[in-house]
C-alpha cells in the first residue's frame, strides 16, 4: 500500500479543514489511491474504508495504538493498548463498492433485502444532530426491498445492523473493556478515521514546526524541507536547535 508524503499530508490536512469526518476519511485515502476517483473512494463499504485507513495508519504511525477510554459507569479514564494489525486479517486489493451486490436478512417476521453501507450514506445522515435518528436513516438508506408495510421498528433496524457488520465486519470496530476501578464491563466503538484524523492533525503540526524552524535557519523552501525523508530533517533540525 502506498503511504503518503509529508507534502500529501499537509495538502490533505489542508483540504480537510472545516470538512465532515465521512469526507476527511476520504481525503486520507485519496494519496493511498492515486488513480481511483474520488467518487469511487465513497463508494467503497465502509468495512473496506475502514481497513483501508487501518492499514494506512499503520503505514504512517505503527501497529500500536495506546489511547484512554471514559468508564461510562464511574467516570475514570481507562488506558489501553490495541494492535492495528489484529484487525486486519487480510486488506483487499481494490475496497468493493456498497453498490454492488444486495444481500438478505430475516427482521421483523419477514425477509428483507439490503446493501451494504458507504462514505455517502454516513454524508447523507451526516446533518442530523441525534445519533440514534442518524442510525435509523442510516439502515433505511441500506435497506433496498422489503415486504410492503414493513415498519422500521428498533428489532428492524437492529437485524438489518446486525446483518451489515457480519457480511462487512470493519464497517463497526467494536473494543471491548473492563474497569478495575468499578468492574464495569462494556464494548465501544472505535472510530479509525477520527482517531487517525486526529493523528494526522497532531503530525501536520509537527511538520510546520520544521518547516518554521529549517527556513528560518537554513531559507530552504517550504517543498525542499518537505521532500527530505523524516531522518534527514530530524539530523538537521538537531544542529539548527
Ligand atoms: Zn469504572
Amino acid at each position: 500500500m502506498r503511504a503518503p508524503s509529508a507534502a500529501e499530508l499537509i495538502r490533505v490536512w489542508e483540504l480537510g479543514q472545516g470538512r465532515k469526518l465521512w469526507y476527511r476519511a476520504l481525503l486520507l485515502l485519496a494519496p493511498v489511491f492515486p488513480d481511483s476517483a474520488f467518487r469511487v473512494l465513497g463508494e467503497m463499504t465502509l468495512g473496506s474504508r475502514n481497513a483501508y485507513l487501518l492499514a494506512l495508519r499503520e503505514q504512517l504511525f505503527g501497529t500500536k495504538i495506546d489511547a484512554t477510554v471514559h468508564c461510562p459507569s464511574c467516570g475514570e479514564w481507562i488506558q489501553f493498548a490495541v494492535s492495528v494489525d489484529a484487525f486486519l486479517p487480510r486488506i483487499p486489493e481494490r475496497g468493493p463498492s456498497a453498490y454492488e451486490k444486495s444481500f438478505t436478512c430475516r427482521a421483523g417476521g419477514t425477509d428483507v433485502a439490503y446493501r451494504l453501507l458507504c462514505s455517502y450514506d454516513l454524508a447523507a445522515v451526516s446533518q442530523l444532530d441525534d445519533a440514534s435518528y442518524a442510525e435509523d436513516a442510516l439502515m433505511s438508506r441500506a435497506i433496498v426491498g422489503a415486504a410492503e408495510g414493513l415498519r422500521l421498528t428498533p428489532q428492524t433496524i437492529d437485524a438489518v445492523a446486525d446483518a451489515i457488520v457480519t457480511a462487512d465486519p470493519l464497517t463497526d470496530i467494536r473494543l471491548g473493556f473492563d474497569c478495575a476501578a468499578c468492574g464495569h464491563e462494556w464494548t465501544s466503538s472505535f472510530d479509525i478515521a477520527s482517531f487517525l484524523w486526529t493523528e494526522v492533525d497532531a503530525e501536520v503540526r509537527r511538520l510546520f514546526d520544521d518547516v518554521h524552524r529549517l527556513g528560518r535557519t537554513y531559507g530552504w523552501s517550504e517543498a525542499a524541507i518537505l521532500t527530505m525523508s523524516a531522518q534527514r530533517r530530524r539530523e538537521y533540525l538537531t544542529r539548527a536547535s
